[in-house]
């Protein structure tokens, strides 16, 4: 038997079921009406962001990913909770509006923005994180046009990354930003066209759970601020730490130690040098506020054996799932949590493959894992489904057509 990567700590259990904010799985179904069903808990989001504030220095502000998931109710309770949202496209641009999210409070990075997304978003107010020179002259002449002060930032391609991440996104030769050695006469550049200067956006990687090397990315960021702040010669008026924090998803994996995280930034904001004395700053995270959050439920449709392997068929699978499946960014597949969520209660009494209903061998949800004896009608639940479940996976392959959405 394989084993099940650890489930979130705040979920419970009533009549033998999974339950979430007082209520059973099967009950929330019944109010969605269908299955595959995302089901996201609000008390678990606000329980995440109390926890990043008492833990991190107050001067830190706390941005919301808006790529981890731009679920229309999460990012209203998002709006209530953190100080800035940081969109990567036109289309986000427009949820996120849609949502009643101040433009102010809006920052937005991604390669190749078109002409459009910039202009819709130099109209709106919206802070440019610039991915490259030929975007910032785009950006400048689409302002000028439009007679604006466009709001300008730097996205700063760090010459170090954050060490154990999934998804390293700094270091060496990237689309992301711009090399850290031209950023200087960029800044320039950008204040001498009279444009409204906001600062840094550093991001040097995604999904660690190593504490040591996201304190070390934290250190290396604010020295590479500084280095750039004084060899552009202006003030720095923001800067945006990047994130990076991970969650457990795979057997064996422990969450980071937030405490230890945040005491450690103070500790460094502590001695920042007169370059970044008055400067503000973030860090933008998705998957740590939002992924332990979500759950994603998918009935049981077939129960079948072959070669001697029970397989588990469900009516969802990697066409909302495609990260629990091991085919986004994953080099090894390995089991996500999952469990058969109306039988919560129950020992385990087998090993079970749940495959899901498109017909492909990559739909897999859960690998010779040990489950109770369950049966056709029964939940599965995929947890860690919060951040990636429904807004990165190929949801028209195959024709079944996109999961409902439900916040409680
Ligand atoms: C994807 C992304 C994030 C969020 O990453 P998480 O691992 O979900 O926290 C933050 N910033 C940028 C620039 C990103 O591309």
């Amino acid at each position: 038997m394989k084993a099940l990567g650890p489930i979130p700590p705040g979920y419970a259990m009533i009549d033998g079921q999974l339950a979430i904010a007082g209520r059973t799985v099967s009950d929330l179904v019944a109010e969605a009406g269908s299955t595959p069903l995302f089901v996201y808990s609000a008390q678990h989001v606000r329980r995440r962001v109390e926890a990043l504030r008492a833990a991190m220095p107050q001067r830190l502000a706390l941005h919301f990913a808006v790529k981890a998931n731009p679920f229309g109710p999460i990012l209203s309770l998002m709006n209530e909770l953190v100080d800035g949202f940081d969109i990567a496209s036109g289309g986000e641009l427009a949820l996120v509006r849609a949502a009643g999210i101040d433009p102010g409070r809006i920052s937005f990075a991604g390669p190749g923005k078109t002409d459009a997304e910039l202009r819709a978003a130099v109209a709106a107010g919206v802070t440019l994180n610039l991915e490259s020179e030929g975007e910032a002259e785009r950006a400048l002449a689409i302002a000028a046009e439009a007679g604006g002060t466009p709001k300008l930032a730097v996205r700063v391609n760090p010459d170090f990354d954050l060490k154990g991440s999934g998804m390293k996104m700094g270091g060496g030769a990237k689309p992301f930003g711009v090399d850290a050695e031209r950023v200087p006469d960029l800044v320039r550049r950008i204040i001498a066209a009279g444009a409204e200067w906001c600062g840094f956006h550093i991001f040097a990687g995604s999904q660690s759970l190593d504490n040591d090397a996201i304190i070390d990315a934290h250190a290396e960021t604010l020295r590479l601020a500084a280095r750039l702040a004084d060899q552009s010669g202006a003030a720095l008026p923001k800067c945006n730490l990047g994130g990076g924090f991970g969650i457990p998803y795979f057997p064996g994996d422990e969450p980071i130690d937030l405490p230890q995280i945040g005491a450690r930034l103070a500790e460094q904001f502590s001695v920042l040098p007169p370059s970044l004395a008055d400067t503000r700053f973030c860090i933008e995270l998705g998957r740590y506020l939002v992924g332990e959050a979500g759950i994603y439920l998918t009935r049981i449709v077939d129960r079948k054996v072959s070669h001697g392997e029970t397989y588990l068929i469900v009516d969802g699978g990697l066409h909302h799932q495609l990260a629990a499946s091991g085919n986004f960014g994953t080099v090894v597949r390995r089991n996500y949590p999952v469990a058969i969520a109306t039988r919560y209660d129950a020992p385990v009494a087998e090993a079970a493959n749940v495959v899901g209903c498109l017909c492909t061998p990559l739909d897999r949800l859960a690998d010779k894992a040990g489950f109770p004896q369950a049966a056709v009608g029964d939940l599965v639940a995929v947890f860690c489904a919060g951040a990636y479940g429904a807004s990165a996976s190929p949801a028209q392959f195959l024709g079944h057509g996109p999961a409902a959405e439900m916040l409680t």
